[in-house]
């Protein structure tokens, strides 16, 4: 049994038991809190291994993605850099956690901002430093090697859940930090139901947040929660963080929001879902980004001119 990550409670009960495949995966949902994670998983090494190698791709051969997949990334990396871009001083330090193909932080030092980054995965890593020649990193957050008081912002896009120890990651995060530094998180919502009900929880995600077990989360680690957001559709939800003097609460509990997850968990089932309008919009919205995607990618070649030409038709040209 796996204690709870946000307030250490053991009292937890299964919410799930299968993976979007089908597959035996077993979630659990924290009755002191509300956060959801995956319990059992596998061991920290086997962890690791998916997300060096197995997860995204086979390390032994080269990354190399489609030019549709890299506009598709460079079309993501812009949209990110526009939710972070009201927190951006000149001169900001940024430092990316979970960095990806390295598209933010290219996109970040093409805007004139000194960026960096820590990616796990060995292809994704070593596309983002040969083919974008960004200062990503391969590891993880243990081993990010990030100087004490070094940066301004960091950002975890789709990280979070990922992580084995979220919190331990925020307070590590912390210590890179400026003081007042900020950091922005933007995860998946547990209580989002668009997705068939199993899509989200697949061996990939071993935590499930709502804003509030991200809030209470980001203050147990020293930072105080200065603005949030949710996607229109409220699958995504994000939040900023600044690093705080303040005492962090002693405990993590968080009244009601067990009953309010759980809830919603449960009535979300396959049966409430046919009857919901997502399923048709969702489908249409992907094949008409995905036209999109093949218009442009043809327009260019290389990676970094793919990137160039986002930065310059959505960033550049528009303000
Ligand atoms: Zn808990």
């Amino acid at each position: 049994m796996i204690p709870c990550n946000l307030c250490g409670s053991s009292d937890a009960e299964q919410i799930r038991s299968k993976d979007r495949h089908g597959g035996f995966l077993r979630s659990v949902i924290c009755r002191r809190c509300g956060l959801v994670w995956t319990d059992p998983r596998p061991t920290p090494d086997a962890m690791r291994t998916f997300y060096a190698r197995d997860y995204r791709l086979d390390y032994k051969r080269a990354y190399q993605p489609k030019p549709r997949h890299i506009y598709r990334a460079g079309k993501v990396a812009v949209y990110r850099f526009l939710r972070i871009q009201p927190l951006l001083r000149p001169g900001f330090r940024v430092f990316d956690l979970g960095a990806g193909g390295g598209e933010v932080v290219y996109v970040l030092r093409a805007m004139g901002y000194a960026a960096s980054g820590v990616e796990p995965s060995e292809g994704y890593a070593r596309y983002a430093a040969d083919r974008l020649d960004v200062p990503v990193t391969q590891g993880f957050w243990q081993d990010a090697g990030v100087a004490p008081a070094s940066q301004d912002l960091v950002t975890m896009f789709h990280t979070m859940e990922h992580l084995e120890d979220p919190l331990g990651a925020l307070r590590r995060a912390s210590q890179w930090l400026t003081p007042q530094g900020l950091l922005f998180i933007e995860v998946p919502n547990v209580e989002a139901t668009y997705n068939q009900p199993h899509q989200q929880f697949h061996r990939g995600h071993l935590y499930h947040f709502n804003m509030a077990t991200l809030q209470t989360m980001g203050r147990r680690a020293g930072y105080a929660a200065i603005g949030e957001s949710r996607s229109s559709d409220g699958g995504i939800i994000s939040v900023v963080f600044q690093k705080t003097d303040a005492t962090p609460p002693p405990s993590g509990e968080i009244v009601g929001n067990y009953e309010q997850v759980a809830s919603i968990l449960r009535r979300h089932t396959t049966a409430s879902h046919v009857f919901s309008r997502y399923p048709y919009v969702r489908p249409f919205q992907k094949l008409k980004a995905w036209v999109e995607e093949q218009r442009n990618a043809r327009l260019h070649q290389s990676p970094t001119a793919v990137l160039d030409g986002l930065i310059e038709t959505l960033l550049v040209v528009g303000r």
